[in-house]
């Protein structure tokens, strides 16, 4: 059967994430309402403005719904924005941000600085021999793991890419460039 992956559609780089899936043979699904979560067999969280995103999902009421579907084993991937609302913890984040706290890492919001705004990089990706091309857009890094956590890809010294369980967060957008590596891995998640 032909798998079904929700991309969470309130603000953000959605359109990019279906484009890519598209091209993997699934079905994709765009999540405004909690019901829609049902009939996701994977889901993926964009990046954007992660304050404007966590600010939607409890205008949409998904908010309960995707700690609930996500925590029941859904097999996710947060890009960048997407990365943070997954993070337990966050560094200098807003005085009323919230996160799911799904994924046991602490993430630092626009930690490359202004030199890194908007740059392409090729980085290293787990055991995988050619390199993963991708976008770094005010990308947050991750600063701290979980005892559960797997560190998959680091970038100029900082954490960029982890895998706890069935959650997979980067800091980098692998959408813009096509690179399909990240997402394939979340399709092998529903399986494993
Ligand atoms: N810096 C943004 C934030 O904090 C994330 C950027 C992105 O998703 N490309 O929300």
């Amino acid at each position: 059967m032909t798998l079904t992956v929700g991309v969470l559609a309130l603000q953000g780089g959605v359109a990019e994430h279906v484009k890519l899936l598209e091209t993997l043979g699934v079905n994709t699904l765009l999540v405004k309402k909690p019901e829609e979560l049902q009939r996701c067999d994977a889901l993926v969280l964009p990046g954007g403005e992660s304050t404007t995103i966590d600010r939607l999902t409890r205008i949409f009421g998904l908010r309960q719904p995707l700690i609930d579907a996500i925590g029941a084993g859904l097999p996710t991937l947060g890009t960048c924005a997407g990365l943070i609302l997954l993070a337990k913890n966050l560094e200098g984040t807003a005085a009323d941000q919230q996160t799911l706290g799904l994924l046991d890492v602490t993430v630092a919001r626009n930690a490359f600085g202004s030199q890194i705004d908007s740059a392409e990089a090729e980085l290293a990706w787990c055991q995988q021999e050619t390199p993963l091309r991708a976008a770094f857009i005010r990308a947050p890094a991750i600063t701290r793991t979980g005892p559960e956590v797997e560190v998959l890809a680091t970038y100029r010294k900082k954490i960029v890419g982890v895998q706890e369980g069935k959650l997979l967060g980067i800091s980098f957008h692998p959408e813009l460039t096509g690179d399909t590596t990240v997402h394939r891995r979340l399709l092998e998640l529903t399986t494993a």
